[in-house]
């Protein structure tokens, strides 16, 4: 029988994939970009979600784990996706609204997974654990808003201007 641990620990394994192949998507992303902002933002959380590889690292530790990675299937639907749309919008003012759209589904995807390992550290009595990954949650969702609001400031209205074909 499995307990809640099994579970979890499971479950920490399929988000460490899903982080190593972020690691090795996101170089892809800030190279489709063509908005400076969204470069830096892309490049930026490369840099944050090596951290997260890292601190998923901490919380195997924690649980006196070595590091485990489960594939995740999910992950590679999705950036097999945000590859497909950053082919399909290449070279047209759609580029970043549609690379914005992609990556936002990778980031609800790792928020989802985030909340539920959060609560079940919690559960498990493990709040080190717990407060580890809050802390790469709050990094995902700060990263997801900023990108709402650089689409809704820029982006979308770019992308727009293009269809309509005027200003
Ligand atoms: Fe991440
Ligand atoms: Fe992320």
């Amino acid at each position: 029988m499995r307990n809640l641990e099994d579970l979890f620990l499971d479950s920490l394994a399929d988000i460490y994939y899903a982080e190593q192949q972020l690691v090795k998507a996101l170089p892809r992303l800030v190279r489709a970009a063509t908005n400076g902002r969204l470069q830096e933002i892309f490049e930026s959380h490369l840099t944050e979600t090596e951290g997260h590889v890292r601190r998923l690292e901490e919380v195997f530790a924690v649980f006196d784990q070595e590091p485990k990675s489960k594939k995740c299937r999910a992950i590679h639907g999705i950036i097999e996706e945000v590859d497909e749309i950053a082919a399909d919008n290449k070279k047209s003012p759609t580029i970043n609204a549609a690379l914005i759209y992609a990556a936002q589904k990778a980031e609800h995807y790792e928020i989802a997974a985030y909340g539920t390992l959060r609560d079940w550290a919690r559960m498990l009595d493990n709040d080190r654990a717990a407060d580890i990954i809050e802390e790469i949650l709050d990094e995902e969702k700060a990263v997801d808003s900023t990108l709402t609001d650089l689409a809704e400031e820029e982006c979308n209205q770019a992308a727009k201007v293009a269809v309509s074909g005027e200003p």
